[in-house]
């Protein structure tokens, strides 16, 4: 077959395999669908508008309407059917593809899919970030940095971030923090791109805002990224449908504080009990999710699907050998998930 390009032969699936089970922990999903009237009022938007157009090119009335919520200027807001694909369109886009390693996947297959040189630096000891090692590498191109980072769980001191920023001016780079878990970490980094054309964020509707099934994320970056993003994605990249339903939740956010409260209070009452396992180990987490360490990754994976609770793997990342991803779900999920952990037997 020569239809391809060279560089796509061998290249690996991206790292999910589907399995099912009752006590579903295994996408860092929300746990709660969209409220019920909510559910509604966006059905009945889906009614009222018109299926056999287009939507408009760029998002422009919802990017209207988030730069304002959001205190952004309005022409550096890209909308997409997912962060995933903004990921893609500015890996695609970029001289050059830098992030850490372990990492949220996709940086590297997005990297490696748009045939982008990639390097990633290690994270130094206890999931910290080699700041040193980070600056020294980061000489142009495009470094993508989740904070709170996936999938440890740890935040990076906002010190690390402001000089990575200032790096990225000095090299002409582009530091795109991406903030897919930021609701339950309580934390926004606008401030660090409102003055720095040279960082981006990168921001999702599928955890704190329950709408992982809708694919929708955005892209807040200074007008000449934008710009560039939005002319590497496909024109009416946005459907309507994603369109309609983010306008009712844009108008109705509340619900978003109580996902985040009944995460974060089951997020830090797993991560105590399980310090009182005998062998498995948890990382203090800030996000949706907390990485667990046992002696045996497959024969963990496998004992809790065997009790109907389905996590995900992460020993094949460098530094994460035996390391389960657990999802916070709601406390009946999380009883399941303890009462499977604390029964597993290891010699
Ligand atoms: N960034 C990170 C760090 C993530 O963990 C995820 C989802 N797992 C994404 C981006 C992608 O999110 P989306 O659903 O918006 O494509």
């Amino acid at each position: 077959m020569r239809a391809f390009k060279a560089h796509l032969r061998g290249l690996a699936p991206y790292p999910y395999k589907k399995e099912e089970a009752p006590v579903k922990l295994d996408q860092n999903e929300s746990p709660l669908d969209l409220p019920g009237e909510l559910k509604e009022e966006a059905l009945a938007r889906l009614r009222a508008i018109p299926w056999n157009r287009y939507p408009e090119i760029h998002a422009e009335t919802l990017r209207k309407r988030l730069a304002a919520l959001l205190d952004f200027p309005e022409e550096g807001v890209v909308l997409a059917p997912g962060s995933n694909l903004l990921i893609l369109a500015l890996a695609l886009a970029a001289e050059a593809v830098l992030d850490l390693s372990p990492s949220f996947p996709h940086y590297a297959h997005a990297a490696k899919v748009a045939g982008t040189p990639y390097q990633a630096v290690p994270l130094g000891e206890g999931f910290s970030l080699d700041l040193g090692a980070l600056l020294e590498a980061f000489r142009g191109g495009v470094l993508f940095l989740p904070n709170p980072h996936a999938p440890t769980g740890a935040l990076f001191p906002e010190e690390a971030l402001w000089a990575l920023a200032e790096r990225a001016k000095e090299v002409g780079g582009l530091l795109v923090v991406d903030e897919a878990y930021r609701e339950f970490a309580g934390t926004d980094f606008r401030s660090l791109a409102w003055e720095n054309p040279h960082v981006a964020l990168l921001r999702t509707f599928s955890k704190a805002f329950s709408l992982g099934g809708i694919r929708a994320g955005y892209l807040l970056a200074a007008p000449e990224v934008a710009r560039v993003v939005r002319e590497v994605l496909p024109p009416f990249v946005l459907p309507a449908h994603t369109g309609a339903i983010l306008e009712v939740v844009l108008e109705n956010p509340g619900y978003v504080e109580k996902v985040v409260e009944k995460v974060v209070a089951q997020r830090e009452r797993v991560y105590r009990e399980l310090l009182a396992h005998p062998i498995w180990r948890p990382y203090p987490s800030h996000t949706n999710f907390l990485l667990v360490r046992t002696p045996d990754a497959e024969a963990a994976f496998r004992h809790l699907l065997s009790q109907g609770v389905l996590v995900r793997r992460q020993d094949r990342y460098p530094g994460l050998e035996g390391c389960l991803r657990v999802t916070i779900g709601l406390k009946e999920e999380m009883d399941a998930f303890l009462r499977a952990a604390f029964g597993v037997a290891y010699a």
